[in-house]
């Protein structure tokens, strides 16, 4: 599938819930927390049909979000089912990392089953390494346990595990060497990430905003040189740098400040409630749950609703436009 604008459309980002274990300062409300009921959130029988038609249409990459994933009952057989399905070639996770060494009643933790099941690779978020941060950042002290889940991933063996850290002014700009440290004692692959106005929060203000080009600077102050490295990609919109002095990788995501962001983007949301997003900066969404259950429809109809959100892709976002001091969005989930 192609848009208007040459992107070819080969990635679907999935969220299953908009659960949570914790309350991010960016992502989520801190009061009014109405969850969807069951019936409004889509089956995993549902997704399964949905990716199974998407893939048949050129996705070969799926993301699992939300909401934090984990929380969701039966992820593990999900992801069985899942990596079933033909065409797939890479099958993801963002987590926030607190649930992945949880054990199961077989003795194994959530990141073994998860690894055991076919997840591919794991995303996980993680803004700082102090205790007392973390807990005001994310509403929850559970900083021991998101590290304990990467230790847990680590172990299961993942080939490809990322941190993703939110850059914050007056949070964690003093923090970034630490993180470049962590991620490099263990192996993963760091990215920093500029924070977008998807939220109703408050903390959204351009007084806590640290672009990807600052956060450059103040890593080269203590690392030395940052040298691009253009060759490298991954799926997503991230621009890769190397450490001179140590050969270490690190991403930056600049959806604000980068204005080639969207040129390579290659994307699909699906939310939990059945909605697809053929951008996450655009309020544009299209009610694909509406068709999964008409009885009349069936997978031509689906296959035909894909193509035409993918024919409606925005050129770009628009968060640059809408980026304004406590200006209030609507949330989008992961
Ligand atoms: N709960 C999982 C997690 O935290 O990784 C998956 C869902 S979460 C919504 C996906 C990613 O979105 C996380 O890396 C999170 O940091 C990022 N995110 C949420 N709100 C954001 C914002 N306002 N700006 C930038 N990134 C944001
Ligand atoms: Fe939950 Fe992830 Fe949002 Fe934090 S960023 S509130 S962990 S969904």
């Amino acid at each position: 599938m192609e848009d208007l604008f040459g992107h070819r459309i080969s990635y679907l980002r999935v969220s299953i819930t908009d659960r949570c274990n914790e309350r991010c300062e960016y992502c989520m409300p801190q009061t009014d927390l109405d969850w969807l009921p069951k019936s409004e959130v889509l089956s995993y029988e549902e997704i399964l049909r949905v990716v199974r038609v998407g893939a048949g249409l050129g996705i070969s990459n799926i993301r699992v979000t939300g909401g934090e994933p984990l929380t969701r009952r039966d992820v593990v057989w999900f992801f069985e089912q899942l990596s079933r399905i033909p065409g797939l070639r890479d099958l993801g996770l963002s987590t926030n990392g607190t649930l992945l060494a949880r054990p199961l009643p077989d003795g194994r933790t959530t990141a073994r089953a998860l690894r055991d099941a076919g997840a591919s690779n794991v995303n996980v978020s993680l803004d700082t390494l102090d205790r007392a941060v973390y807990a005001k950042t994310t509403g929850r002290d559970l900083l021991p346990d998101a590290i304990a889940g990467i230790e847990a991933a680590r172990e299961a063996g993942f080939g490809r595990i990322k941190l993703n850290t939110v850059l914050m002014r007056h949070r964690n700009e003093h923090e970034l060497w630490d993180l470049a440290a962590f991620a490099q004692e263990r192996g993963l692959l760091l990215r920093f990430i500029e924070l977008m106005p998807v939220s109703t929060s408050e903390v959204l203000t351009e007084d806590n905003f640290l672009s990807v080009g600052e956060a450059k600077r103040i890593l080269e102050f203590r690392l030395g040189k940052l040298l691009p490295r253009p060759d490298i990609r991954t799926n997503g919109p991230a621009s890769y740098y190397e450490v001179a002095a140590t050969g270490q990788i690190l991403g930056f995501i600049g959806a604000m400040t980068n204005l080639h962001f969207c040129e390579t983007c290659n994307k699909l949301r699906l939310t939990c409630e059945g909605k697809l997003r053929p951008c996450l900066g655009s309020h544009l969404e299209f009610d694909l749950r509406a068709v999964l259950r008409d009885p009349a429809m069936d997978d031509a109809d689906l296959a035909r609703f894909f193509r035409e959100v993918v024919a409606s892709k925005p050129e770009k976002h628009d968060f640059r436009e809408n980026y304004q001091p406590r200006r209030r969005m609507v949330a989008i989930g992961g």
